[in-house]
C-alpha cells in the first residue's frame, strides 16, 4: 500500500533538508536520488524522522509509494537534469499528479515546461525556494508559480514547511507560469546587491583605514540593532568576528577574494536589461563578482597602477553613521530597482504579481530577510499603485535622510581610490531618477545627427529633425 503523501527527487544539500523538514511536519515522504548511495546515507542519518521517510531505489518505486494524486518535488540541479526527470516522470505518472520544480530554474525554462506539459494531464508548478541549507531544513521562503488551483492542492504542506514571520507562513502563490521562479531570480539579484554593498563598506574600513576584521565586525553587529537589521548584516558581523582554527587569524583574511556565482544574479541583470528597466546596483554587483574572479588580471593591474595606501587614523562616529546611512540608501535604491523589474515583468507576462505579498514572504526564511522588508510590505500595502519604491511616502522620507550620506561615502571612496561600484551605481540611479530634466535631449540630437532618428520637441507635437544639414 502506498504510504507517502508526497515525493522528492534529488537529495543534495537542498533536497535532503527539505525532505527532513517535510517529514518533521508529519507528512510521510518518499525520496529518490540518482546516486543511490546518497539515498541510503540520507535515510541512515534521518534519525527519528525515518518513520516518515520512504527511501526508494528507483523512480518506479517512488511513484508506487506515493498516494495519488501525487505531488513530487524536484530538487535537482537546474537545467538539463530537470528536463530529464520530467521526461521520465511523464511516463510513470498519472493524470492530476503534480510535478513541482523547486530548484533555481530560469523562469523562461519554467514557461517552456508548462507549455510542454500542457495536455499531458499532469500539473506543473515552478517554485522558488530561498534560505539555503538552513532555510530548507527549518523553514524557507517559498515563491510559487503555476495555476492557483494547483497551488491550493499543495498549499497545506508548503505552508507547513515554510518559514513563519509572526505566525504568518512565508509562502505564497504569486502568479501563473514562471512567476515563482522569476521572483526568486529577482530575490537573488537583490541579494547580490545587498551583499556587494556590504562588502564595499567593509572595503572602505579595511583598505581606507586599515581596520581589523573584528573591529569592522563590531560595527556591523551594532548596525544590526538598528535600521539595517537583517540576516546578511548579522552574518557579516559573525563572519568578521570569526577566527581561523588553523592559523588563529581572522577567518575572512584567509579567504581568497574570488566569489562564485551560479546564474540567478546574472539572470536578474539580463532580464532587467531585456525589459528596459534600470537595475544598475544589481548589475554592478553581478559585474563585481565577475571581476572578482579575474584575480590574476587584478594583480597585474595593481602592479601596473599601484593601489592607494590606507589614509590611516580611525573613522570618527560621524563617518561611521554616514556609512550606515549610505548602506541603507544603497539598499533602498537596489530594492526599488528589483521591484521595478518585477513590476515590468508582471505586466509583460500578465502575472499580476502581488508586491506586498512578495515583501511579506521575504521577511523570514530567505537570505535577504530584514526589518526593512516589513516597512516595504506596509508601504506597498498603503500605496498599491506606486510605480517605484522611491515614490512611496515612507521611502521618500527615508531616502531624503539617507542619500546625503551615500553621496559623501561614494565621494570619499572615489577620492580615496576605493571601489564602490554598487553604491555608486545606486547613487547614480537615484540622481538620474529624481532629475526632471535629464540629458537625453543631447542623446536624441546626436542620434538624429548621425542616424536621422528624429526627436520630440518640448514645444510641439510630432517627430522633428535638427538643422544638421552641414554634416553631409
Ligand atoms: P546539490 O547539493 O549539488 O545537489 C544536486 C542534486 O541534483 C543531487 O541530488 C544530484 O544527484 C541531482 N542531480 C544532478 N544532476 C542530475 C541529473 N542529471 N539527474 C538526476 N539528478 C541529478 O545542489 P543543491 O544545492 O541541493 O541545489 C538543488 C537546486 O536547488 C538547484 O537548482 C539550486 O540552484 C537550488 N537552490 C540551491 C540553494 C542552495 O543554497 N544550495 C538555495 C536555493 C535553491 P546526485 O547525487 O546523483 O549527483
Amino acid at each position: 500500500m502506498s504510504k507517502a503523501e508526497i515525493g522528492l527527487i534529488g537529495l543534495g544539500v537542498m533536497g535532503s533538508n527539505l525532505a527532513l523538514n517535510i517529514a518533521e511536519k508529519g507528512y510521510p515522504i518518499a525520496v529518490y536520488n540518482r546516486t543511490s548511495s546518497r539515498t541510503g546515507a540520507f535515510f541512515e542519518n534521518a534519525g527519528d524522522l525515518r518513520e516518515n521517510i520512504v527511501p526508494c531505489a528507483t523512480l518506479e518505486e517512488l511513484v508506487a509509494q506515493i498516494k495519488p494524486p501525487r505531488p513530487i518535488i524536484l530538487m535537482v540541479q537546474a537545467g538539463k537534469a530537470v528536463d530529464e526527470q520530467i521526461e521520465v516522470l511523464r511516463d510513470l505518472l498519472q493524470k492530476d499528479d503534480i510535478i513541482i520544480d523547486a530548484g533555481n530554474a530560469n523562469f523562461r525554462d519554467t514557461i517552456r515546461r508548462f507549455e510542454e506539459l500542457e495536455g499531458s494531464g499532469l500539473t506543473f508548478i515552478g517554485m522558488g525556494v530561498s534560505g539555503g541549507e538552513e532555510g530548507a531544513r527549518h523553514g524557507p521562503s517559498i515563491m510559487v508559480g503555476g495555476k492557483e488551483d494547483a497551488y491550493k492542492r499543495v498549499e497545506k504542506v508548503l505552508t507547513a514547511i515554510a518559514a513563519r514571520f509572526e505566525d504568518e507562513p512565508c509562502c505564497a502563490w504569486l502568479g501563473e507560469g514562471g512567476a515563482g521562479h522569476f521572483v526568486k531570480t529577482i530575490h537573488n539579484g537583490i541579494e547580490y546587491a545587498d551583499m556587494q554593498m556590504i562588502a564595499e563598506i567593509y572595503g572602505i574600513l579595511r583598505d581606507g583605514f586599515g581596520m581589523k576584521a573584528g573591529e569592522i565586525g563590531a560595527i556591523f553587529k551594532r548596525w544590526n540593532e538598528g535600521r539595517l537589521n537583517s540576516y546578511l548584516v548579522e552574518i557579516t558581523a559573525a563572519v568578521l568576528e570569526a577566527n581561523d582554527p588553523q592559523t588563529g587569524k581572522a577567518m575572512v583574511d584567509m579567504i581568497l577574494d574570488r566569489a562564485g556565482q551560479k546564474g540567478t544574479g546574472r539572470w536578474s541583470a539580463i532580464e532587467a536589461q531585456m525589459m528596459g528597466v534600470p537595475a544598475t546596483a544589481i548589475e554592478a554587483a553581478v559585474a563585481a563578482r565577475s571581476l572578482s574572479a579575474e584575480k590574476s588580471l587584478r594583480e597585474a593591474a595593481s602592479e601596473a597602477y599601484g593601489e592607494p595606501a590606507p589614509a590611516g587614523g580611525t573613522p570618527d562616529a560621524a563617518f561611521i553613521d554616514d556609512l550606515e546611512l549610505a548602506l541603507f540608501a544603497g539598499k533602498i535604491a537596489a530594492y526599488a530597482q528589483g521591484f521595478a523589474v518585477m513590476a515590468e515583468a508582471s505586466s509583460e507576462f500578465k502575472w499580476n504579481l502581488p508586491m506586498p505579498t512578495i515583501a511579506r514572504i521575504w521577511r523570514a526564511g530567505c537570505i535577504i530577510r530584514s526589518q526593512f522588508l516589513g516597512t516595504l510590505a506596509q508601504s506597498f500595502e498603503a500605496d498599491a499603485g506606486a510605480e517605484n519604491l522611491l515614490l512611496i511616502g515612507d521611502f521618500v522620507a527615508m531616502m531624503k535622510e539617507a542619500n546625503p550620506s551615500l553621496r559623501r561615502i561614494v565621494s570619499h571612496a572615489a577620492l580615496a581610490g576605493l571601489p564602490v561600484p554598487a553604491l555608486s551605481a545606486a547613487l547614480g540611479y537615484f540622481d538620474a531618477f529624481r532629475q526632471a530634466r535629464g540629458t537625453a535631449n543631447l542623446i536624441q540630437a546626436q542620434r538624429d545627427f548621425f542616424g536621422a532618428h528624429g526627436f520630440e520637441r518640448i514645444d510641439a507635437e510630432g517627430e522633428h529633425h535638427g538643422p544638421w544639414g552641414g554634416k553631409a
